[in-house]
């Protein structure tokens, strides 16, 4: 079995951008710049054979490339129970029929449709027991964040290993998107 999602990796000049929203924050674990991602699918555990159709569907797949803005930073789970600390992304309709597209794409594989609404970010910080006035204090001073426009001409899909020291993403394909 392989654990699996497709992301937008996060390039060169944004990471730095994004690198220089680190510190502020007790207990974060900030990402390492070479992880940074925009998931537009967590796939999970599948079995190799599936692995293989859903590197086939994704080959398939036909799409322009288009560019993204990032704006703003949020959390997941309440302030009190803060769990991850994103950049969040400007509304973008090429985006969201991306990320439509992939979805079939992976229905049509045999995967289970997401449940849950397709909510793009890119993972700043994994968040424990942060004290709540110093997140509020980091999002009021961050709120203002903007960076882009990335242009976005390709897609990964990224295998996760978990351990105990945190998770390893590894590029298993890259997918470009082109407009011919
Ligand atoms: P850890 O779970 O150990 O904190 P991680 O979240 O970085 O590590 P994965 O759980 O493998 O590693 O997740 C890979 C990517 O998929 C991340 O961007 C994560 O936010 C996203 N993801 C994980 N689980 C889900 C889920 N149930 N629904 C939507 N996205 C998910
Ligand atoms: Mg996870």
């Amino acid at each position: 079995m392989m654990r699996l999602f497709v992301a937008i990796p996060i390039a060169e000049p944004i990471r730095q951008r994004l690198a220089a929203l680190h510190g502020g924050v007790p207990g974060a674990r900030w990402m390492e710049a070479d992880s940074l991602h925009l998931t537009l699918r967590f796939i999970g555990e599948v079995p190799e054979d599936q692995a293989i159709d859903i590197d086939e569907a994704l080959l398939g797949l036909r799409t322009a490339p288009f560019a993204l803005t990032l704006d703003g930073v949020g959390l997941f789970g309440s302030a009190r129970r803060a769990r991850i600390l994103w950049a969040g992304v400007e509304r973008n309709d090429a985006l969201t029929h991306l990320q439509a597209k992939v979805e079939t794409a992976l229905v049509r594989c045999g995967l289970p449709a997401d449940a849950h609404a397709f909510t793009p970010h890119v993972t700043l910080a994994r968040l424990r027991d942060a004290p709540a006035e110093r997140l509020g204090r980091y999002l009021s001073d961050h709120g203002l964040f903007r960076a882009g426009p990335m242009p976005v001409n390709r897609l990964t899909l990224y295998r996760s290993h978990l351990s105990d020291h945190g998770s390893r993403y590894e590029v298993l394909a890259d997918y470009p998107l082109t407009s011919a």
